[in-house]
């Protein structure tokens, strides 16, 4: 299935094609596989909108880890997050684990700080950052991203896990979404 297929009106256009997104993901892998050889890996998957991202990406990695999910809800608009964040699940314990946060979509930065920090809270011993979409344009904390996909300007997307008021989470394109 791809960008051919009929879609709701508001999705302007398509910004990334399934293939184009697969190819990116191999690629990210590759580059974290190259950073972690030996350690005792976690993926911290940011619910919900990196689920399917994350669930591309572990299984391209090709080493042995372990799966954890996190989720942060941040007051705001369907369309515009704010600074307040609260945890509403987070794994037990992350003792002694290196811990890669997945997340989709690095914005202001404060929901990465928040996870990243959590994850520290928990045990982890260290933690880096992977988000497929990067908005530094957007960015109002200095929150250190490791893995970026794809460096988008300041548009609101939808697809491939992300949703828009819910929605179109289970689209294999991202597009651009009218706000
Ligand atoms: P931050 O805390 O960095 O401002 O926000 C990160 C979160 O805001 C993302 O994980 C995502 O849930 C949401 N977000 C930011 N930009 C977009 C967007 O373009 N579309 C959607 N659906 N969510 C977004
Ligand atoms: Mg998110």
């Amino acid at each position: 299935m791809t960008s051919s297929r009929t879609v709701n009106p508001h999705l302007l256009h398509t910004l990334f094609r399934a293939d184009d997104i697969d190819r990116r993901v191999r690629e990210l892998a590759e580059n974290i596989r190259n950073d972690i050889s030996e350690r005792p890996l976690t993926v911290l998957v940011v619910l919900k909108g990196a689920f399917v991202f994350a669930a591309d990406l572990v299984r391209v990695l090709g080493v042995p880890l372990k799966i954890e999910f996190i989720c942060v809800s941040s007051y705001g608009t369907a369309t515009v997050s704010s600074h307040q964040t609260e945890i509403l699940l987070e794994p037990k314990d992350l003792s002694g684990r290196f811990v890669l946060v997945v997340d989709d979509i690095c914005d202001t930065g404060y929901t990465m700080q928040c996870v990243k920090k959590r994850a520290l809270e928990l045990g982890a011993d260290s933690v880096k950052t992977c988000t497929l979409l990067d908005k530094p344009s957007r960015r109002e904390v200095d929150c250190a991203v490791d893995y970026a996909g794809f460096v988008i300007p300041d548009v609101f997307v939808a697809g491939y896990g992300i949703d828009c008021a819910g929605e179109h989470r289970e689209l294999p394109d991202i597009y651009v979404v009218e706000t």
